[in-house]
This record gives structure tokens, C-alpha cells and sequence, in this order.
């Protein structure tokens, strides 16, 4: 008997929530714009896609400057190009905020050193946020700075890289940090890594400008270039592209 209410109540509960649900159509939740550009998609390994900026298409550095806004000086040979040690960093003539990056990068074959002096390099967003380049394949450094490290911040989840002398592969959707008009961050930069086609980094938000000693820290800015590193070891580098997002 008291099963009998119990049901019954429920039904007269249930009723009148059932006739409160607005009905179903699924075009309610259809979006029909902005519809996505078209674009033709890279049909192979390293392929550009059409509407990518090509930063190094194995002939000249033309794209690049060295620091003091000079000709880039590193050493283009056999559609890539190395680090001339002691020439200095190079970076990018254009400027970038949100980007998706595709590079390729190698290890010398007879890679010498240990640690951090151990094929370094590293790939900078903005002037600034360093993805960093290292032989780590058999190779031990602080972990937050060893191949795939956002430097001195991130660990990346796994270890991709493969061994000296292999070309490998780095994907990134890089977000730009964002401020106010009167320079206070209001969101920071974030980083997603593949590396070798492994994520790496999953979307991680940045601390700040990377630094080797002490604590990361904003200051505002607007676009940067894309930078690379000489840090005195011949680390090779080719087709470079980026998309504006
Ligand atoms: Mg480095």
C-alpha cells in the first residue's frame, strides 16, 4: 500500500516536469557561420599548407635577420640550415601573435657534450617564450630542460625525440599572452606541443619570459618574431611555416 502511494506521488511529480521540457529540435543548436575557410591541407610529411607563411623553404634565409637586424648568418646547406656558432640568435623579419607552428630540427649525427651543452638551441615565441631544442635522446638534464621542455617550466609529458642525426618534428599552437591598455596581463601565453607528431605540452599556460635564473614574470608586448637559438652547438633546422590564428 505504501509502495502504492510512494508511486503514485512520484508520477504526479514527474508530470508536470516532463511537460516543462521545451521541445526537441536539433536545428536549435546548429551553427551555420562564420564558416572556416577552406583550405587545402599538406598531403605529405613537412608539406605546407596553402595559407601557411613559409619562414625557411630550404633555399635562403631571407625571412630572418640576426639580432642586430643584420643578414642571418647561419649556414644554409642542402634545403636546411645551421647554427653558425657564435654568429648569434636569428629571428624572424615578420612579427606574430597567435600562431601554429611547423618545424623541423636535428641533432648533429656525432653530437658531442652533456647536459645542457649537448645540442641547445631553442625555438622562442614572441622574443621571448622558449620551446626548448636539446639532444635528448640519450642525454640527462633537469627534466624542465631537457628537448620538448617549455624552459624551466614545463616537463613535457613524454620523450618523444628520436636519436642524433634523425630529423624530427615540432607542432605548436601557440596562444599570445594577452594586456590591458595600461599593461596588466590579463591572460597568459599558452603552448600546445607535438613533438614528432606526440603531444608533449597540453595547452600549458606560461609562467612568463623564460628565464635561466630566478622567477618568470610578465611585461607586456605586442607581436614578436620567432627566434632561434645559438647556444654554441650546430643544430640544423628546415621547413619552417607558421599560420597567423
Ligand atoms: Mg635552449
Amino acid at each position: 500500500m505504501r509502495n502504492s502511494i510512494l508511486f503514485i506521488a512520484l508520477v504526479l511529480i514527474a508530470i508536470p516536469l516532463w511537460a516543462q521540457q521545451p521541445p526537441k529540435d536539433a536545428r536549435t543548436t546548429e551553427l551555420w557561420s562564420p564558416k572556416p575557410v577552406k583550405i587545402t591541407p599538406g598531403t605529405t610529411f613537412g608539406e605546407a599548407p596553402s595559407d601557411a607563411v613559409i619562414l625557411f623553404d630550404g633555399k635562403d634565409l631571407s625571412k630572418w635577420s640576426s639580432a642586430d637586424g643584420a643578414d642571418a648568418k647561419w649556414t644554409v646547406k642542402d634545403g636546411a640550415f645551421t647554427v653558425l656558432v657564435g654568429s648569434g640568435e636569428i629571428k624572424t623579419k615578420q612579427t606574430f601573435g597567435d600562431i601554429q607552428l611547423h618545424l623541423e630540427w636535428r641533432e648533429p649525427a656525432d653530437v658531442k657534450g652533456s647536459g645542457q651543452d649537448r645540442g641547445n638551441s631553442g625555438v622562442f615565441f614572441q622574443d621571448r617564450y622558449e620551446l626548448q631544442v636539446l639532444e635528448s635522446y640519450s642525454n640527462e638534464t633537469y627534466v624542465n630542460g631537457q628537448a620538448g621542455a617549455v624552459y624551466k617550466q614545463y616537463i613535457p609529458l613524454v620523450n618523444a625525440t628520436k636519436k642524433p642525426g634523425d630529423w624530427q618534428t615540432y607542432d605548436v599552437v601557440y596562444t599570445a599572452p594577452r594586456f590591458s591598455d595600461n599593461g596588466n596581463l590579463i591572460n597568459p601565453g599558452r603552448m600546445t606541443v607535438l613533438l614528432n607528431g606526440v603531444l608533449i605540452q597540453n595547452n600549458v599556460s606560461i609562467w612568463g619570459t623564460t628565464e635561466n635564473q630566478g622567477s618568470p614574470s610578465y611585461s607586456p608586448h605586442g607581436k614578436g618574431s620567432l627566434k632561434l637559438q645559438d647556444h654554441s652547438h650546430p643544430v640544423s633546422f628546415r621547413n619552417i611555416w607558421v599560420r597567423e590564428l
